[in-house]
């Protein structure tokens, strides 16, 4: 280029188009044009005063003769050949319509994104190179689900496998994402009103099914009463959120103080696609409990439940199906692993709920798609119980928060902090009660314990009790698994721990209780708030003014004040995940529904706008003069 010569500069939009296997299309250049015979992505310069979109649309229509249905703008980038400029956008083509066909003698191929840095590819288009490839390697799109892959699921109550399913492939997903980002447009501007409606008739299309949704339920976990609970309480809370959301709306308008002529107002925006991602240990609230607020929000939604659970699906989708309206902007996709990183790598915002472990694995893939990620993962709970506690109340309470679902919950309560003065009445009350609790084994209508869902929950536990008795520990009821093909754990009271146990600083998710006795109340909360889980907590104290200010000084997101696991049983209180039990806003309260929608300014001007007077130097006060004038 020469010295000083300022060059031509283009704008250019791009599409990354992909079939069913996942390949991505290509194009070369036709003879006569800059740089004939080298590949490149669909698509084409921008006419002056052209919109992106339109031009996309206009572009692919007259290269490739298709229809786009529905893309998003992925990356951008500048770049300079000797005689030209070209500022370039990459956009994802989700859905279209049409078969792509080349022009007159032009040649078009489809291409493993893996593959793409074996073609001669416009220098220009490098950096969507290596960002394909990135993005195939890290959904293992490519490499896992180009095949059907099948899971064998066992029962927890047999030990034995008795159900199979088999998860899509990267493109029958692609599809599917596809199809939900393609009515999306008009399921938000449908109104709310017309979603709570449809919603209201998915409440009672779950409740019609509820006996065959519960007793799936009761396969996939082993436990009938909660299992009933789950279907009632999904078609509670849609009620609930139809009831709430009316009221939540965006801020008020307002006006300026520095520019009074300025008033303001919001427009909330849905997402438009929000995967939600599910674990085994309550299998129906959790995969709706983020996805009911987000479709009444406008969102489409794709779930994506456990692995470990997944019989429930089929009927709750034969309810789903009796609603068509929602059977076009929710999809349930049952999968593992490769399911999840694909929906990761393909919605707009994830709402995950499972382990810390695979919760960073989700953020890191988050960042990486340049997506908002809520977290709700584990937590290790911890109980403070202080001199002046009513014994008969805090024994009950810590009995039934620690082995509610088997101690499977993630507010679980999992460690207890006792004042010594009441410690060993504390002790014998709670341990006469926790040897009168049985296991739902032989007959699932009997006893308050179900089994371990998930196998090698029990191999954790076991290792931990195994740990806790090595270093000291002091069984006084249960401690042993029971197999009797699925395994059981009666409630399982510990004393003489320390927090050298992984029974005190893991999360345990099974119905283990280990207490310890405390001096000063400082101590019990320095104990309460080691370790890196901040879920929830309780405080059981003489009052509640007692109670709140021992709750005040714990590190986690949520504190029950003379009871356990209030947060199992309400849904009203905002809360915030601390430490490493979670990232991102609350689920529960208003704002669970309110982070479905990006809010936008509207700023009106409703005096004459500034002119470039105010940028004139000239115009600005010295700072001495000011000085000398007072
Ligand atoms: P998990 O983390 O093993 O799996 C959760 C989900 O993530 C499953 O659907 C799984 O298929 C999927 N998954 C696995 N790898 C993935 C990946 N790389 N990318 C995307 N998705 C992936 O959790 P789990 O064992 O099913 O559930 C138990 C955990 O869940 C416990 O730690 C419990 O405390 C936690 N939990 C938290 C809450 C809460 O609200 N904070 C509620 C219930 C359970």
């Amino acid at each position: 280029m020469t010295p000083g010569r300022t060059l031509p500069r283009f704008r250019v939009v791009a599409a990354a188009l992909f079939d069913r296997e996942g390949r991505v299309l290509l194009a070369d250049r036709p003879p006569g044009k800059h740089l004939a015979g080298c590949w490149e992505f669909p698509g084409g310069k921008r006419a002056p005063g052209e919109g992106a979109r339109t031009a996309l649309d206009r572009e692919l229509a007259e290269e490739l003769g298709i229809e786009v249905l529905s893309a998003r703008p992925w990356a951008s980038v500048s770049h300079d050949y000797p005689d030209r400029g070209i500022d370039l956008t990459l956009w994802l083509v989700e859905a279209w319509r049409g078969e792509p066909r080349p022009l007159d003698g032009q040649r078009l191929a489809w291409v493993s994104p893996r593959d793409l840095g074996g073609w001669a590819i416009l220098e220009a288009d490098q950096p969507f190179v290596r960002a394909l490839g990135a993005l195939a390697a890290t959904s293992s799109g490519e490499t896992t689900m180009t095949e059907p892959q099948t899971f064998d699921v066992r029962n927890p109550r047999t030990g034995e496998v008795d159900y199979r399913f088999t998860a899509p492939t990267s493109a029958e997903l692609a599809r599917t994402i596809a199809a939900l980002r393609a009515q999306q447009p008009a399921w938000r501007d449908a109104g709310l009103d017309r979603r709570i409606e449809v919603l209201q008739r998915f409440r009672a299309a779950l409740l019609a099914r509820a006996d065959e949704i519960a007793a799936a339920l009761t396969v996939d976990t082993g436990r009938h009463l909660i299992e009933v609970g789950e279907v009632h309480a999904v078609a509670a809370a849609i009620d609930r959120w139809c009831r709430k959301v009316p009221d939540l709306g965006p801020l008020p308008d307002g006006r300026s103080e520095g520019l009074p002529s300025v008033e303001y107002g919001y427009q909330l925006v849905p997402y438009a696609l929000v995967g939600a991602i599910s674990p085994w240990n309550f299998p129906l609230i959790l995969s709706f409990i983020d996805a009911v607020p987000a479709l009444l929000a406008g969102c489409a939604v794709l779930l994506k439940p456990s692995e470990v659970t997944p019989r429930w699906i089929a009927p709750a989708q034969r309810a789903l199906d009796a609603v068509p309206e929602l059977a076009a902007v929710l999809a349930i996709c049952p999968g593992g692993r490769e399911t999840g990183e694909t929906l990761v790598a393909s919605v707009d915002v994830v709402c995950f709920t499972g382990s810390v472990r695979t919760g960073r694995l989700v953020a890191a893939n988050a960042a990486a798609h340049f997506i908002p990620a809520f977290l709700e993962l584990g937590g290790n709970d911890p109980a403070i119980i202080t001199a002046g506690a009513d014994i008969e109340r805090a024994t009950d309470a810590v009995l039934r928060a620690s082995i509610t679902a088997s101690g499977q919950a993630c507010q679980s309560l999992e460690r207890v902090y006792v004042d010594r003065r009441i410690f060993a009445p504390f002790i014998e009350r709670l341990t006469a009660k926790a040897r009168a609790v049985d296991i739902n084994w032989p007959d699932i209508h009997r006893g308050s314990v179900g089994p371990f869902i998930f196998a090698a929950q029990a191999q954790v536990v076991e290792r931990q009790l195994a740990d806790a008795v090595a270093k000291g520990a002091t069984v006084l009821a249960g401690g042993t698994i029971e197999r009797h093909g699925g395994a059981w754990l009666r409630p399982t009271v510990l004393v003489d721990v320390t927090h050298a146990m992984q029974v005190m600083t893991e999360e345990t998710f099974g119905p283990v209780i280990p207490v310890m006795a405390y001096d000063s109340i400082e101590e019990a909360i320095a104990l309460a708030n080691d370790g890196i889980y901040g879920l929830s907590a309780a405080v059981m104290a003489g009052t509640l003014e007692e109670a709140e200010a021992i709750g005040r000084q714990l590190d986690v997101g949520a504190v029950s004040l003379n009871d356990c696991s209030l947060t199992a049983q309400m849904f009203e209180a905002e809360k915030n995940s601390f430490k490493q039990s979670g990232l991102g806003g609350s689920r529960m309260g208003a704002a669970g529904y309110l982070r479905f929608f990006r809010t936008k300014a509207l700023l009106r001007q409703t005096g004459a706008p500034a002119t470039v007077a105010m940028l004139a130097e000239e115009n600005a006060a010295p700072a001495s003069a000011a000085a000398h004038s007072r």
